[in-house]
């Protein structure tokens, strides 16, 4: 069953990266630990199993990395949230403000429409901005979110607050001061 404390003690944390004063959560030693692995996509697919859920909404890259297996495990379809630039035919992106300049995220237009019911799914989320940049494309495309999923927030940053306080449910699992 899920164990917070040693998930936590499997997630690394470097200081100053990717820049100084930056305290970065690496969660790539979770996917090098298949016990871990399992621990965390289980604990995802137990929440949303039996969730008015229609599609999984997951995002450029680490986010694709649980949420395929959660939409393998719960049969539902996985769409794509990528960085502008990635995804072939027809799309529209958003793009969102960064500490410095500005980013932008991407979905094929016949991802999402109107009625389905979408879980978003990242990694972390630090400001909130890359996930409320999905929500509204997802909302631009029709489509509802149910809710914002991801591992770890970062509660001082206040994305998750900004996030919810757009209307959009949050979930995580872990947070970091
Ligand atoms: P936000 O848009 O500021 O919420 O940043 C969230 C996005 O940046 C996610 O896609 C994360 O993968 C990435 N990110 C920001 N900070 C970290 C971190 O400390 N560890 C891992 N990913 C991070």
């Amino acid at each position: 069953s899920y164990d917070e404390f040693y998930v936590k003690s499997v997630i690394r944390t470097l200081p100053d990266w990717p820049e100084p004063g930056v305290m970065f959560r690496d969660i790539t030693p979770i996917f090098k630990e298949p016990k871990a692995l399992r621990m965390v996509a289980d604990a995802f697919i137990q929440r949303y199993m039996d969730a008015d859920v229609s599609h999984i909404a997951c995002i450029d890259a680490r986010g694709f990395l649980i949420a395929s297996i959660m939409a393998y495990q719960m049969q539902k379809p996985l769409v794509l949230v990528r960085k502008k630039g990635k995804l072939p035919g027809e799309t529209i992106h958003e793009e969102y403000k960064l500490e410095y300049g500005t980013s932008a995220v991407e979905m094929q237009k016949d991802a999402v429409a109107a009625g389905d019911r979408v879980l978003v799914f990242d990694d972390l989320i630090a400001t909130g901005g890359t996930i409320l940049a999905a929500c509204t494309l997802i909302k631009k495309l029709g489509a509802e979110v149910v809710e914002c999923a991801a591992l770890i927030d970062l509660p001082d940053l206040n994305g998750s607050m900004r996030i919810q306080d757009a209307g959009f449910p949050v979930y995580t699992m872990l947070a970091y001061e």
